[in-house]
Order: C-alpha cells, then sequence, then structure tokens
C-alpha cells in the first residue's frame, strides 16, 4: 500500500474492521500495488472521503473511514452530537480537543443543531412514555377521559448546577396511589452562545424540554 504525499495535515479517524474489508475486497493487478488517495473529495466533520488506485490499471475505487450511510449523518459525526448531548461539553470545548489530534469538527451550526435533534427526540420519546403513562393511571382509577382526575403526586428534581448556572436538570414526577408516575424534565442551556444559536435556527427546532 503506498499512500499519496499531501501538502495539509490531515487527520482521519478509521473503523479498522471496515479498513481491512475495503483493502481485503478491492482490485489489484498481478503484482500491482494498492495507493491510497487522501481526501478525494472535502471531508465533512470527521468523515472523509478517499480512494484506492491499483498501480498498473489506474483502476480507483472509494474507500471512506467508516462505512457509508446512504441517508442520515455519517457514523463518526453522529458519535460526536451524541457525545455533545449526554456530556453537555459544547462546541469550543470539542473543538479544541478534536484540532488537538489534527481533526476537524462539523461547523457549529450543525453541531448544535443536531444536538438539539437529540433533544428533541428524547423529549418526543419522553412525552409519549408520559402519556402511556397518564393513560395506564386513569385506566387503573377508570377515569374517564374528559373528567380531570384529583392525584396525589411527589415530585423531585435534581440539576447538574444549582441557581441560574443550571446547565440541565431532571424531575421525577410520582403517583403516591400506584407509584407508577414517573417523568423528567430537561432543560439545557449550553454555555457556548446557544442564544446565537437559537437565532439562526427555526423556532421549532429549540422547544425547551417541559413536559
Ligand atoms: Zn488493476
Amino acid at each position: 500500500l503506498r499512500i499519496n504525499e499531501t501538502n495539509n495535515r490531515s487527520s482521519q479517524i478509521f473503523d479498522m474492521n471496515h479498513l481491512k474489508e475495503c483493502i481485503e475486497s478491492d482490485h489489484v493487478c498481478q503484482g500491482g500495488r494498492l495507493e491510497l488517495i487522501i481526501d478525494t473529495k472535502m471531508n465533512f466533520g470527521l468523515f472523509h472521503k478517499n480512494a484506492l488506485k491499483c498501480s498498473i490499471c489506474d483502476h480507483a475505487t472509494n474507500l471512506t473511514n467508516f462505512p457509508t450511510r446512504s441517508n442520515g449523518i455519517q457514523e463518526p459525526n453522529h458519535c460526536i452530537y451524541s457525545a455533545g448531548a449526554i456530556s453537555g461539553i459544547g462546541y469550543d470545548a470539542t473543538h479544541f480537543l478534536l484540532s488537538l489530534l489534527g481533526l476537524s469538527t462539523p461547523h457549529r451550526a450543525n453541531f448544535y443543531k443536531q444536538v438539539h435533534n437529540l433533544y428533541d427526540q428524547l423529549f418526543y420519546f419522553a412525552h409519549q412514555d408520559f402519556l402511556c403513562l397518564i393513560d395506564d393511571v386513569r385506566r387503573a382509577n377508570q377515569c374517564e377521559l374528559n373528567v380531570v382526575m384529583d392525584l396525589t403526586v411527589s415530585l423531585d428534581g435534581t440539576w447538574k448546577k444549582r441557581g441560574h448556572q443550571s446547565l440541565y436538570g431532571m424531575v421525577f414526577l410520582i403517583e403516591a396511589e400506584s407509584g407508577a408516575l414517573g417523568q423528567f424534565v430537561a432543560r439545557q442551556f449550553v454555555a457556548d452562545n446557544l442564544s446565537r444559536t437559537i437565532r439562526r435556527m427555526d423556532s421549532s427546532s429549540h422547544s425547551q424540554f417541559v413536559a
């Protein structure tokens, strides 16, 4: 395997099983070698498009650093967005760490858009779950849909940070009779420039996560 010269420093993370499969299944003429051509197209965040070329007949095949997903977000970028959503680490810290390794981060706007997408999905899931639980409680109490039901509930919660500096928190609501009802509230206030990001986004994509 020969690697072509590149002027710019470029690091890529590779899915090694995918790389192995691509090299093993790639065409190479008898007595020829495979040449790795780096970044045949502009990378998107952590996802890179390269090529493998036969040194004898010049036949080239695409080699991406992760298996290509035909629609949706490519795997390494999805991992970064998920890590951002789970940890609450903002764009600047993520970008700094990745750039130390020569890795490029997806653009800030994409980062926040996708992190908020994940929160919206989580909110949707929690909301549906909440509605199911309400139905369960209504059925258990034989309460009609149009009747307002009296309930005794216990509410408790926790915040990652106290006071007005809260990044996000969680609230548990428990119905006293059955103990069945649980729900959480997750508000996320990303420290770096969330308001600036929100201004750029449409109003539907930054719902607050309050049920
Ligand atoms: Zn060939």
